[in-house]
């Protein structure tokens, strides 16, 4: 789909580090910085470890930030708050998780997990409108108000998913930030759920953070793609761009490993194959991140991080290859 170019989310020199034991610091996310605009799907993906989700839960103060800033609306999301904003903030950014059962109260029937922001922000006059706004989510995600009475051990994963769905819904949010939604389902489930989100996008005018750890997951529901490396952002780019022309070694290598569906295709391609395991967040590499696995690294790489530039029109990356005045 197409976005209007309104920053709903302001993301700027993100920080979040994590105290590991008495000495060590993890630095999960480390000076990230874009914008995600109204009505569009931003993909963010990345290996395990590269700090997606943690960007994620930071946005949405799940986690404290260490360092930078995050704007909803032009309110800071980690500074100081009026009730107003706070309010505000807690009902128009909501997030759905990878794995719906654990996020599920297996002691709460599904009307009351899908009621209880409903009763938080005062949005039901009566139990029966209550009741009502449920069944109407219910129905909205694809099920139907018989679920309401039952508790979430009774459902598949891909019912979950709709009932965590539902839940987000309930609230009227703006921003969703669905950290890896489909990647614990079935393959047949996976679409049906993209398929939904969509649906819901369009009805809704809602903006989502779609967070992946496969490039092929998020190709057919981002607007633009942002990929991590090691707590870095290392390339964003609108998704078309992002495939055809990859400008980041990492994104390349990445690419390079999704199947083809045409076998002529699939043999005759080249794969990238990084060497050497993921360094460890704790002790990252110096200058670029990505040095000690890059069929590119130089030098310099070695030693200066790279600028996060905007090399292209909307195509932004952080590699030394691409800029053009190192120094
Ligand atoms: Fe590779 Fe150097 Fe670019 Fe990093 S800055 S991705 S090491 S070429």
């Amino acid at each position: 789909m197409t976005y209007k170019i309104e920053k709903l989310v302001e993301v700027k020199n993100l920080k979040k580090y994590f105290k590991v034991g008495k000495h060590q610091v993890l630095h999960a996310v480390e000076n990230v910085t874009f914008d995600i605009y109204r009505g569009e799907t931003l993909g963010l993906v990345g290996e395990s470890g590269c700090g997606k989700s943690t960007t994620g839960r930071t946005i949405i103060r799940l986690y404290e930030a260490t360092a930078g800033e995050v704007f909803f609306e032009g309110i800071n999301v980690h500074g100081k708050k009026n009730k107003g904003d706070l309010k505000k903030l807690n009902r128009k950014m909501q997030m759905i998780f990878q794995d719906p059962y654990a996020s599920l109260n297996p002691r709460m029937t599904v009307m009351d997990i899908i009621a209880e922001g409903i009763d938080i922000h005062g949005l039901a006059s009566s139990p029966e409108e209550r009741r009502i706004k449920v069944y109407k989510l219910l129905e909205t995600v694809g099920l139907n108000r018989e679920h309401a009475n039952r508790y979430p051990h009774e459902f598949s994963g891909g019912q979950r998913q709709r009932i965590g769905i539902a839940r987000a819904l309930a609230v009227e949010p703006e921003f969703i930030i669905a950290d890896e939604p489909i990647s614990a389902l079935d393959v047949s489930i996976q679409a049906q759920v993209v398929n939904l989100m969509q649906k819901l996008q369009e009805e809704r005018r809602l903006t989502y953070l779609f967070i992946a750890h496969d490039l092929s997951m998020v190709k057919f529901i981002s607007d633009r793609i942002g990929v991590m490396y090691l707590g870095n952002l290392v390339e964003l780019a609108e998704s078309d761009e992002l495939y055809d022309n990859p400008l980041h070694p990492y994104t390349q290598a990445l690419l390079s490993a999704i199947p083809i569906p045409d076998p002529k295709v699939e043999r005759s391609r080249k794969r990238i194959v990084l060497e050497g395991d993921l360094p460890s967040p704790i002790n990252p590499p110096t200058g670029c991140r990505f040095h000690t696995r890059c069929p590119h690294a130089m030098e310099i790489c070695k030693r200066h991080e790279p600028k996060w530039l905007e090399v292209k029109d909307k195509h932004w990356a952080a590699c030394h290859l691409h800029d053009l005045n190192k120094f």
